[in-house]
Order: C-alpha cells, then structure tokens, then sequence
C-alpha cells in the first residue's frame, strides 16, 4: 500500500495483499494457485530468484503467490515488517519454537496457554532439553521475576483460553528486554482487529488462522508476524521442515478476512451484551468476559485492546449435570471444539481445552466442572440471548 495516510483495519482486511498479487489474467480475485513448481526459461533468472534477488516464486512448499497474499495481508494487519504462514497455527507455534529454542535454553510462559501449547511446554520442549517454567497467568510480579532470572524466550497469549485472562503484554515485554529474551504472543483470541502485540513491544505475534481469521470453519492455517530478521529465520526452519500452508486454504482464509472487521466488530458488541445478560441470570454464577468492569485485568485489556474479543465463558449451578442438560437445547449453537467463526460455538473445557486435565489442575486454572466457553457468533444477538434464556430455563426444570 503506498498511501500516506494508513488506511483503517476495515479496508486492510479487504484490500491488504490482494492487489500484488491478482494480477493473473486480470483477475480481480487472488487466484489458487495449484501448480507446486514455477518454471523458468533461463537460468539466470531462475537462480536470481533462488538466491531471492528477484521476486518470483520455485516451489510450494517454500512459496506460493495465494500463500504470499495470504502472509501479506496479515503482515499489514499487524503493522508487521514480514509473515510467514503454517498449515495451522500448531505448526507456527512449534516452528518458532524450533526455530529459537535449544537444549539448556529455558522458556517463561504461564499456565494458561492453549491445550496444545501447553502439550509442547509439558511433554514435547522438555524431551529436548529446555527448560520450561509456567507462571501463575495473572502474577505478572511473578512472570517478571522468572524473566529476570535468565530466559531466551517469554511465552504470551492473551486473552487466554477459556478463562479469559489478560496479562499486560508492554510490561513483560519490556522485562524481557532487559534479559534479551525474545517476547512472542499468541493474538489468536484478540485478532489484529482488537490488539497489535508488536506495537506493545512484543517480537513475534502468532495467530491460529483456523479461528477468526478465517471466521468460516473451513480452512486450516496459522501465521506468524514480526521483523524481516526474525520471520526469514522462522520461514527457513519451516521451509526445511515442510509444515506449509495449502493454497486452497490459503484462497479461503483470504476470502474469510475480507469481513474480518465486520465480523469481529460484531463479536465484540454481542460478546459485550450477551455478557451483562449473563451476569444477571440466577442460574450463573459467574461470568469471565475481559470487557466487564468486574473483570480482574479489565484495566489492562482496556489499555491494551481496541476491543474485547468474541470469546467470554460462564458457570453454571448444578456443575456437570446442569451442562449437559442445557447445552444440547441451544437452537443456535454448535457444541464443538472449535472457536472464533461466523456461528456461535459452544462447549465446556471439560471436553475441549482442558480434557486431558484432573480435576485439581483445572481447579489451579479456575475452571469449574460447570463452566461453558461460549464463541460468540454473528447472529442477532437478541436471538442468541432468548436462545440462551429457553436453554438455562432447562436447568431449573429438566424436561
Ligand atoms: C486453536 C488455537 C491454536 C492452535 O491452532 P490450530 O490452527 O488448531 O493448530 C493456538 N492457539 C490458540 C489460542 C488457539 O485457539
């Protein structure tokens, strides 16, 4: 984009990466493109390109003209100088990981992070030799002090999944700083449209692009974003290890980012609404959503995102039992594992998230049997709250 005003996120989500790159026949759309080589009719050209001096594209598993415009509009979304995308945002998680960590290295992060993150701190980063230490989510006295005593990477995700917690992300960059750790985030939950970690000091920002990104269920991907320096090494780690993203996914993540603002802005504003409802119902007993004033980091969030995300999770009386009668009744919700698409989704950690947990571990996290995390959707919300108010109404009188 070479205006001088920076357009707004809302034109960035529609116009960012595409036009470079949809020049094909004419075409006004990225086009998928399939081919897995690009040929060259001399050598001087095809070797410039390997060697990166002239731009073009050899093979897929390296680069693809869909790939690069999906990597481009995120890159813009982000305020990022590169990206470079995975073939879901496990595979950017653990290549970064790949790409920095080495045996005696040591991580701080925190208890908090996604099911699967967690799994690499717990089983797989160990098995490697590195040292991973998980503070309590919402000590941010406590994160500071495990930095300063010495690490090569500090771990982020916030908000976090399913509780919802906030941690200041320019605080603990700005401790990890001190220590030359690089700071990497996890903005899945928040998306670019709601906070920017690289402009609170963070230096690498990874997304699941399954989630919102693509907003639709339908295509797996993940991206991370930072410095030209730090994206080529992380694109070389992945290049070699061969985790890349396919360009139908590619062509479908880019179709569900056109209405990225759109939809987020609504996800916001629901999620808000559904929340305050929620906290007045006598059946619940407890409401986790970043943007209520009862919130315990709701300050922080406020300062550190534009809006407050889609994602907010409840507790029920009745634990369990009171789960499962409740949520089967819901007309428009799936109850699945997924999160952050154009319908509402449903589904206790219990099963999702935190199933593989005792019932101790999740108590240490604050979950209880009967808490739900709910992915606010883009349907009306006064039909997703009469919905939410027929389903509890079970709770009290099971049918
Ligand atoms: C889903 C998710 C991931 C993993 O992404 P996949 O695309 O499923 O591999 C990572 N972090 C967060 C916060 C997620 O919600």
């Amino acid at each position: 984009m070479t205006q001088t005003k920076q357009p707004s996120k809302s034109t960035i989500s529609i116009w960012g990466g595409e036009t470079k790159h949809a020049h094909y026949e004419r075409s006004t759309q990225v086009p998928v493109v399939h081919s897995i080589a690009f040929g060259y009719k001399d050598i001087d050209t095809w070797r410039a390109v390997a060697l990166e001096q002239e731009e073009g594209h050899i093979y897929s598993r390296n680069t693809n003209p869909t790939v690069r415009a999906f990597e481009d509009k995120v890159k813009e979304l982000e305020g990022a100088a590169a990206a470079t995308s995975f073939s879901c945002g496990m595979a950017a998680i653990s290549n970064t990981f790949g790409t920095f960590l080495r045996p005696g290295n040591r991580v701080v992060s925190i208890k908090d992070s996604y099911g699967g993150t967690n799994r690499l701190f717990t089983e797989f980063l160990p098995q490697m030799g590195i040292d991973v230490c998980l503070c309590n989510t919402n000590d941010h006295a406590e994160l500071e002090a495990e930095v300063a005593k010495g690490c090569t990477m500090l771990y982020l995700e916030t908000p976090t999944n399913p509780t919802v917690k906030i941690t200041d992300i320019r605080r603990l960059a700005n401790a990890a700083q001190v220590v030359d750790a690089l700071t990497v985030v996890d903005n899945t939950f928040a998306t670019p449209i709601n906070q920017n970690p690289l402009e609170l000091g963070a230096d690498i920002v990874i997304q699941s692009a399954s989630k919102f990104l693509g907003g639709h269920a339908d295509a797996l991907g993940g991206v991370a974003c930072g410095s030209k320096e730090l994206i080529k090494k992380i694109y070389h780690f992945r290049e070699i290890n061969g985790s890349c993203l396919s360009p139908t996914d590619a062509y479908s993540l880019l179709r569900g980012m056109k209405t990225l603002s759109l939809r987020v802005a609504q996800q916001n504003r629901s999620a808000m609404t559904i929340a305050k409802w929620l906290l007045q119902h006598p059946v619940v007993e407890g409401v986790n959503y970043p943007g209520l004033e009862t919130h315990v980091n709701h300050a922080i969030a406020k300062t550190q995102m534009r809006g407050f995300g889609g994602m907010l999770s409840f507790s029920v009386k009745g634990g369990l039992d009171a789960i499962k009668t409740f949520l089967p009744k819901l007309q428009y919700a799936h109850m699945a594992a997924n999160l952050g698409c154009v319908e509402t989704v449903v589904g206790p950690p219990l099963v999702t998230s935190h199933v593989e947990c005792t019932d101790e571990e999740r108590a240490t996290v604050g979950i209880p049997e009967g808490l739900v995390r709910y992915s606010t959707g883009i349907e009306n919300v006064e039909d997703l709250i009469a919905d939410l108010e027929q389903a509890l109404a079970y709770i009290a009188n099971p049918a």
